[in-house]
């Protein structure tokens, strides 16, 4: 299939106090294929949103690129920005704080349709939106209700509804899944599958949690302290890992037959996350791997393919 999107290099750095540098997102590249469920993955503050605010063109890049079909999306004049913002939706983290506390239902999801004029009549874009309320789960008479009325998990429905609205290509999917009950999760990732198989959309799901990754990505990016650390297949991530910080995330997944969980072995990471201000020389993990060499101070290993399709940033496989 072909990349839709394109992601090349990209830097996103951020200006703190005076003379201070925040480095978000560090020379960061990867594609995503037309139908494509694409993972990012790290812990919080690691960039994963920031990648997603800046594909969007929320944020300006600090250098590198962002093509959506062959285009550049920052240099885009205004008028084709808005075009493309109708093709590029986000679904965010926080059904709570996404949605406005003071608009029905029926406001919340018609306002992308009537910012982009996609019908003439109020009639067409309410029989729209009782569409989209059932195609998330909802019901047509939820319309008129505000977003307190609402559960967890029927709040992150109405913000699917809306990111639905104008017909996307591709879903920017901002941790959609983990402000919600555990109980409800699964719900809403097998809400978000089924949608994608129907549409045929393309995803770039962020998350911080891996298990729940690995059930709707065909490929995951593993990302650390605001760079790519290792990106393939979902299987292959799982069954083969490469990266000791990889290794780590996956170790930390329980296992729920017992047997297995307690021969397994566990990887504790020693240390705190670095601040992305002062990051690490060479290696940025190198101050919290089990596995740190003397080069990884001095060198900044390569993200480099060590089995097909398979990518790795670091010393030990180079
Ligand atoms: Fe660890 Fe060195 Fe590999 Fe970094 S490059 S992950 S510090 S072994
Ligand atoms: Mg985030």
């Amino acid at each position: 299939a072909k990349a839709i999107l394109e992601v090349n290099r990209l830097k996103k750095f951020f200006e703190v106090n005076r003379n201070q540098t925040l480095q978000a997102v560090n020379d960061v590249s990867f594609q995503i294929s037309e139908g494509e469920t694409f993972g990012l993955v790290g812990e919080s503050g690691c960039g994963k949103s920031t990648i997603g605010r800046t594909i969007l063109g929320l944020y300006h890049k600090t250098a590198g690129e962002v093509l959506y079909d062959g285009k550049d999306i920052h240099g885009l004049k205004e008028n084709d920005r808005f075009k493309l913002h109708k093709k590029m939706q986000m679904i965010f983290q926080d059904p709570y704080a996404s949605l406005n506390p003071r608009s029905t239902v029926q406001e919340i999801i018609s306002e992308p349709m009537e910012i982009h004029r996609l019908y003439r009549h109020k009639k067409e874009i309410k029989e729209r939106v009782y569409q989209l309320l059932e195609e998330v789960g909802l019901q047509r008479d939820h319309a008129n209700r505000y977003p307190h009325e609402f559960s967890g998990g029927q709040r992150q429905r109405i913000g699917i509804a809306r990111a639905l609205a104008l017909n996307p290509e591709f879903i920017i999917a901002d941790e959609p899944i983990s402000a919600l009950d555990v109980s409800i999760q699964a719900q809403v990732v097998n809400l978000l599958k089924e949608i994608q198989h129907e549409k045929g959309l393309t995803f770039l799901f962020i998350a911080h949690d891996l298990s729940m990754v690995k059930q709707i990505s065909d490929r995951i990016g593993v990302m650390y302290l605001g760079n790519l650390i290792e990106l393939t297949k979902s299987e292959q991530l799982y069954d083969h890992p490469y990266h000791p910080y990889t290794k780590a995330l996956l170790s930390a997944i329980p296992i729920p037959d017992p047997e297995v969980e307690e021969k397994r072995e566990r990887i504790i990471l020693q240390g705190e996350l670095p601040s992305p201000i002062n990051p690490p020389s060479g290696c940025v993990f190198r101050t919290r791997c089990p596995m740190a060499m003397l080069i990884c101070e001095q060198q900044k290993p390569p993200f480099r393919e060590i089995a097909p399709e398979h990518f790795v940033a670091c010393h030990l496989y180079s």
